[in-house]
C-alpha cells in the first residue's frame, strides 16, 4: 500500500494567510474532522487514500460541521476554506457512510479476499466457499444501502464555534 501522495490545496486566490498570525489556532485542517478519532470516528485510513490535502493558510475559526442525522465534528480551517466548504456542501458524513456494521463487512471481505489469493486453483474446493462467501458479505451490505443503514447524511452544515 502506498502512501497518499500530498497536494498543496491552499486558496491563495481566495486569501493569503500563509504569513499570518492566525487566532492561535494553528494551520487550517479543511480535512481534520475525516480523520479526527475522537470526533468522527476516524474511518478514513490514511494508506487508503490516493491524496491528501493540506492548506497552508493559518485557521480563523472553529465551526462544527453537523450532518443531517446529528453526528458533528469540529473542524479548524481558514475563512476561505469555510467559504468554500459552504458553497460546495459536503455530502458525505463518514459516521454515516461507516456504520460499524459496514466497518466489520468490509473487513470480513477484505480478510475474504487476502484469503482466496491463497487458494488461486480454479477447482479448489476452499476458493469455492471463499467466492459464496464473499458473495454473501456483498449481499448484506447491499442490504445495509437498501435499508438506510448506511447512508449518506449530508448535507453537512457548517456553524462556527461561539
Ligand atoms: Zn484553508
Ligand atoms: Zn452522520
Amino acid at each position: 500500500m502506498s502512501n497518499p501522495k500530498i497536494l498543496d490545496n491552499t486558496p491563495y486566490w481566495l486569501e493569503d494567510r500563509r504569513t499570518g498570525s492566525g487566532e492561535g489556532l494553528g494551520r487550517c485542517n479543511p480535512y481534520g474532522y475525516e480523520r479526527d478519532p475522537q470526533v468522527m470516528g476516524g474511518v478514513h485510513d490514511l494508506k487508503h487514500e490516493k491524496f491528501m490535502y493540506f492548506c497552508q493558510n493559518q485557521a480563523d475559526a472553529r465551526y462544527w460541521l453537523t450532518c443531517q442525522y446529528g453526528h458533528r465534528g469540529q473542524v479548524t480551517v481558514c475563512y476561505a476554506h469555510a467559504m468554500m466548504i459552504r458553497r460546495r456542501m459536503v455530502e458525505l458524513c463518514p459516521r454515516c457512510a461507516w456504520p460499524d456494521e459496514a466497518r466489520q463487512i468490509d473487513k470480513s471481505m477484505n480478510d475474504t479476499m487476502a484469503e482466496l489469493a491463497c487458494h488461486p486453483a480454479p477447482f479448489d474446493p476452499e476458493r469455492a466457499r471463499l467466492l459464496v462467501r464473499l458473495d454473501d458479505l456483498r449481499g448484506r451490505m447491499d442490504e445495509l444501502i437498501r435499508t438506510g443503514v448506511i447512508k449518506k447524511g449530508g448535507p453537512l452544515q457548517l456553524s462556527e464555534v461561539s
